[in-house]
């Protein structure tokens, strides 16, 4: 069990702090209307809410646009949360991951070019966590994003609810290297004194810290608010290293975050 207080928490972005389910969805949709141009310029009724529950599954960008394909083509929500094979879907629409990937890119900096407002209002902070933020600013935590966003945009959102984090605090896409690595770096120097948490949505990344040398000490948390599902937070409550949390423990004092 780690200790009561860390020195460093590190905190994923999306699925954490920040839910973009709108702006993935949004994102995917344009990507879509690209690949399929016949498509209507609007998605059907309830897409984005039917998007929203199996978003949990995607692990890559690429992956977005393939679950609007699954969706439309009425594979089932149940069936896409238990077996979800994007690999026979980029078969049947004919490109690569890497077209996709550009097609993406490209959607998402033409939004941003266009109405960089409209862009960040298809961001939502989780209920409490800006203030939890808040109450950390000038405390013995030093608060560390670890996210895949690219760490501009991280910063732009925090900016915008008041909270200036350094450009050092914000480890995004731009720093090229995967999470565990990132940690890694953060717990340099090794100390006794020095202790680090991190909280992430996603079960496979906390799997890959678990399994890194030199990670043995940090305290791992999964959000249970975020882009997980069911059967993600049943393992994590089956595991001795991993500790599921609530957003209600979240927004509260950290020894209530390990308290049994
Ligand atoms: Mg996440």
């Amino acid at each position: 069990m780690p200790a009561s207080t860390p020195t460093i928490l590190a905190l994923d972005f999306d699925g954490v702090l920040c839910d973009g389910t709108a702006e993935y969805f949004g994102a995917a949709w344009r990507v879509w209307r690209r690949l399929r141009p016949s498509a209507a310029p609007d998605p059907p009724r309830g897409l984005v809410d039917r998007y929203a529950r199996v978003r949990p599954v995607v692990e890559h960008g690429w992956e977005m646009p393939l679950l609007v394909m699954a969706l439309l083509a009425g594979v089932g929500e149940a069936e896409i949360l238990e077996r979800w094979r994007p690999e026979a879907l980029l078969g049947k629409l004919g490109r690569t991951r890497d077209e996709i990937v550009a097609v993406l890119d490209g959607v998402r900096d033409e939004w941003i070019a266009a109405d960089e407002g409209d862009w960040l209002d298809h961001h939502r902070f989780y209920p409490g966590v800006i203030h939890r933020l808040r109450r950390l600013g000038g405390g013995p935590t030093r608060v560390v994003i670890v996210t895949t966003k690219e760490g501009r945009f991280a910063r732009k959102l925090l900016v915008r609810q008041g909270l200036d984090l350094g450009v050092e605090d914000v480890c995004g896409k731009e720093a090229g290297r995967p999470k565990p690595e990132i940690l890694r770096e953060l717990v340099e120097p090794r100390s006794p004194a020095r202790s680090l948490w991190f909280v992430e949505d996603r079960l496979k990344t906390l799997e890959a810290v678990k399994s890194t040398p030199g990670l043995d000490d940090v305290g791992l948390f999964l959000a249970g608010w975020g882009y997980n599902t069911p059967r993600d937070r049943e393992a994590a409550r089956g595991d001795s290293r991993v500790v599921l949390l609530s957003l209600e423990r979240f927004a509260g004092d950290f020894p209530a975050w390990v308290k049994a």
